[in-house]
């Protein structure tokens, strides 16, 4: 293995598909809050506005944002319209927020195949913004664990991770490739400390994570791109020419092109 050449890879959005799953509770909340007699667009704009809000006022992507931003979504429209808040009902509601975190996401098509290709080859690094307990779980879960050498988790990404993945890892940032779907939280702290980034846009991808990139940057359309992308960019360490070598044999063209 290549243990000085790392990629660092974002998880939500990008191994898996999680924003659909957030949409889904999203639908269910204003169905909910339409029987109860609230007007649809409203009530999701107030959501949006109180979700983007809760990640300033808890400090992070925190597991209560999402179900406190649609309790006080019903707190607004009880106000609103002078009704009287009905406890059993905010319960129901916050469930819908709460129930995200509990669903398995499916894997991105090809995100096996291409962990077990780079595993062996780069120090595979797994860096997701979350609250700890409640990501591990859910990483666990993916079945995609396994592929990693460590699990940094962090309620916002920003450059500060990076440095301190540098760092523990005593590796310089020209060595080190990061790879996500948002430009926010993964391409643009990635490049303020030199790190490489390569984007994979993920068609679902919240709003909040959209925001102009920072430099220059690779961009791939899928995991199986990303495979081809990597595929030609093998690092050079001595473990790698060993077993390269041996598996192609004397074709050393084959993996002297990157
Ligand atoms: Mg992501």
């Amino acid at each position: 293995m290549s243990d000085n050449h790392i990629i660092i890879f974002d998880f939500d959005d990008t191994l898996v598909d999680t924003t659909v799953i957030f949409e889904k509770a999203r639908r269910q909340y204003v169905e909910q809050m339409v029987e109860l007699g609230f007007p649809e667009e409203a009530v999701l704009e107030v959501l949006d506005r109180y979700d983007v809000e809760n990640v300033k006022k808890f400090g992070g992507f925190y597991t209560r944002c999402f179900p406190d931003a649609m309790v006080r979504t019903y707190q607004y429209f009880c106000s609103l319209t002078e009704r009287e808040e009905n406890e059993r009902i905010k319960q129901s509601l916050a469930a819908i927020g709460w129930q995200v975190y509990e669903e398995e996401p499916a894997l991105l098509k090809g995100a096996r195949e291409l962990l077990g290709f780079l595993q062996g080859r780069w120090r595979l690094v797994l860096a997701t913004k979350g609250e700890p307990a409640v990501q591990l779980r859910r990483i666990q879960r993916s079945g995609l664990l396994k592929y990693f050498a460590a699990v940094y988790v962090a309620p916002l990404k920003t450059s500060g991770i990076y440095r301190h993945i540098l760092q523990e890892h005593g590796v310089p940032p020209q060595q080190v490739w990061v790879v996500g779907n948002s430009i926010k939280s993964d391409i643009n702290p990635a490049l303020a400390v030199g790190i490489a980034g390569v984007h994979i846009p993920h068609p679902c991808t919240w709003h909040y994570e959209i925001e102009p990139p920072a430099g220059e940057h690779y961009v791939v359309r899928d995991l199986a791109e990303l495979k081809e992308f990597f595929a030609r960019r093998l690092p050079r360490s001595r473990g790698w020419w060993g077993r390269a070598k041996k598996e192609v044999g004397k074709n050393e063209k084959g993996f002297a092109g990157n």
